[in-house]
């Protein structure tokens, strides 16, 4: 199959990527943080991630990566459309239930409201799953072995690094509340894990 096709598909995924979060981004930077736990290693998290981001681009828009193509196949193709659209889904439904308490780093903002609804009801980071969901996506459609697994590696290195740090934050904060919270929950997928 023309590679092109999977080139459509990462185009048009970043694309909504980009929609479902702008607004948010702009909504939250009018909300003070009151406490930033942002360190050295998220800000290197935070770069990985950006890599992570852009090397699909650069593999549509360039041949750097050519050494690495395999063909196209149906199956990958069509389960990678799948999962990307759910990923992309379940990004919208968190943003959407986070509000203005979410920001790309560990921080805690001004009237900071623990949120325990929506996506959030059974899963402590439903926004994590949904990217790794959209990263599998990626791996799925593109036949590169480099820019396929880019967001992937990426995704699982922050997360890996990220997510105790962000409960113990959550926990100095909301103390009792979220440890009820996290006891009833689980972390990225329902019933499971
Ligand atoms: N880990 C969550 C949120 C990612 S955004 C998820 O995957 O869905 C990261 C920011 O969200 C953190 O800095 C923290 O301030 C905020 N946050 C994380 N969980 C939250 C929750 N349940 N309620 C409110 N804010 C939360």
């Amino acid at each position: 199959m023309n590679p092109w096709i999977a080139k459509a598909v990462v185009i048009a995924g970043t694309a909504v990527m980009i929609a479902i979060r702008a607004p948010h981004g702009r909504r939250s930077r009018s909300v003070k943080v009151a406490r930033s736990h942002r360190t050295p290693r998220e800000a290197w998290l935070l770069v990985l991630a950006w890599v992570g981001f852009f090397v699909p681009l650069i593999w549509i828009a360039s041949p750097a990566f050519s050494f690495a193509e395999y063909p196209l196949r149906a199956a990958p193709l069509v389960a990678g459309v799948t999962v990307f659209a759910i990923g992309l889904w379940l990004f919208y439904r968190s943003h959407t239930d986070l509000g203005t308490n979410w920001s790309i780093t560990l921080e805690v903002r001004e009237q900071h409201r623990l949120v325990t609804r929506g996506v959030y009801r059974r899963i402590r980071h439903p926004m994590y799953s949904a990217l790794i969901l959209y990263s599998v996506g990626h791996a799925l459609v593109i036949p590169n072995w480099v820019a396929g697994p880019s967001n992937l590696v990426a995704f699982a290195i922050l997360f890996a690094l990220r997510v105790h740090p962000e409960e113990q934050m959550m926990v100095d904060e909301f103390g009792d509340e979220y440890a009820a919270y996290a006891a009833r929950t689980k972390r990225l997928v329902p019933g499971v894990w």
